[in-house]
């Protein structure tokens, strides 16, 4: 059997590993890019030899064991605790917003229970079920910790007005009433020591899987000598935009380098609207384990997806879900294909969502046709 796998992420990957392990088949790995390993993908800087996340900060998270156990086999990882900080109106909070920066903000020394009925009463009393980012805030946090750490640095990510969002994109983010100040809530956390693309390379590593770099999948592409195709590219590609694109926000990096350690931390946000990046990216605390003299900074900008640019997150706003369903209807009819990952089914997933839906992608499938 030959199955064609379209893109080189986690989805691909662990599809393509998983089958020719568990079933007698030939995998061919294509993707447009000329690395492996998708958004995940990681490289040292020729100049500071920093491992760098070159699309961008990814903590591995989870709280999946299945996906853990899984995804050790390919690497070892180091444990690592996300520690963010929030720059606004000259000053340093914690995020997410937990009793320190309730604390700061208010210029108060509260206890939990405290805090819980303090913001308690913040809370705006009149919405019921939120029906969007901004009403989940307000109904949870309240006006001016919304003003101050998610409105500016919300419309600056998405490029609209947050109460146009949904209220999940907020639930992401936890609210703490003590001083716990790890991003994540994830009992599983950690950084690949030697990077993600190691990963990627090892999973990949096998002679019945091919992967071929620098390969689009278009309407060009010969799929007749396949007997299944797993698509982890965006939906409306695959149909050729025929009903419209879906919109995507991307980011671009603004590259530094200097001497030492520029910021002390990880990852510090920006929240105010006067400041045009999001947030700033140090990498060499990304591994904490390795020692750097030179450091490697990115200011991280938002902007919509345009031709050529790299599709992150999708918007999923009310037009978009209307051409979603559209392209849903078509990809339901097509045999022998899967779509698979955050750019075929168009959501916000996280490393983790990703590799769990592959896992079950591809057990289904050698269950299937085994
Ligand atoms: N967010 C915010 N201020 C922050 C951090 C996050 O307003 O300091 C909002 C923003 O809208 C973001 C969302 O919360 O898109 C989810 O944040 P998360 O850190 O999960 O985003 P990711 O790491 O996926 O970019």
């Amino acid at each position: 059997m030959k199955i064609l796998i379209v893109g080189a992420g986690f989805s691909g990957a662990v599809i393509a590993e998983r089958l020719v392990n568990t079933l007698d088949c030939e995998a061919l790995v294509i993707d447009e890019r000329d690395h492996i390993g998708g958004n995940c993908h990681t490289a040292r800087d020729r100049s500071t030899n920093v491992m760098v996340h070159t699309y961008g900060p990814h903590i591995f998270n989870t709280d999946n064991l299945e996906v853990w156990e899984y995804i050790q086999r390919f690497g070892e990882f180091h444990s690592f605790i996300n520690r963010v900080k929030i720059v606004y109106k000259g000053q340093v909070y914690s995020m997410p917003i937990n009793l320190h920066t309730i604390n700061q903000f208010f210029g108060k020394t509260l206890n939990p229970r405290e805090a819980r009925e303090f913001v308690e009463g913040l809370s705006d009393k009149r919405i019921g079920e939120p029906k969007n980012f901004e009403e989940q805030a307000m109904k949870f946090i309240g006006k001016d910790l919304y003003k101050a750490f998610f409105y500016g640095y919300t419309k600056k990510q998405w490029g609209c007005e947050p109460s146009e969002l949904p209220a999940s994109i907020l639930k992401r983010l936890p609210v703490r009433f003590n001083y716990n100040d790890n991003y994540y809530n994830n009992p599983i956390q950690g950084i690949p020591v030697n990077g993600y693309t190691s990963l990627f390379e090892k999973m990949l590593d096998h002679p019945k899987i091919k992967v071929q770099l620098n390969t689009r999948f278009d309407e060009g592409f010969d799929t007749s000598g396949f007997d299944h195709v797993f698509y982890s590219g965006p939906l409306d590609a695959f149909f050729n935009y025929k009903h419209g694109r879906l919109s995507y926000r991307t980011v671009f990096f603004e590259r530094h380098e200097t001497e030492g350690d520029y910021q002390g931390n990880p990852v510090i946000n920006y929240s105010e609207e006067t400041v045009p990046y999001t947030r700033v990216h140090e990498h060499k605390h990304f591994t904490p384990w390795e020692q750097h003299d030179k450091t490697v900074y990115f200011k991280e900008y938002s902007k919509e997806t345009g031709e050529g640019d790299i599709p992150y997150y999708p918007k999923r706003l009310a037009a978009d879900m209307e051409i979603l369903a559209a392209y849903q209807q078509e990809a339901e009819k097509l045999k022998n294909h899967t779509f698979i990952g955050r750019l075929a089914t168009y959501r916000y997933m996280d490393m983790h969502h990703v590799i769990a839906e592959a896992l079950a992608a591809a057990s289904e499938f050698a269950k299937n046709r085994g």
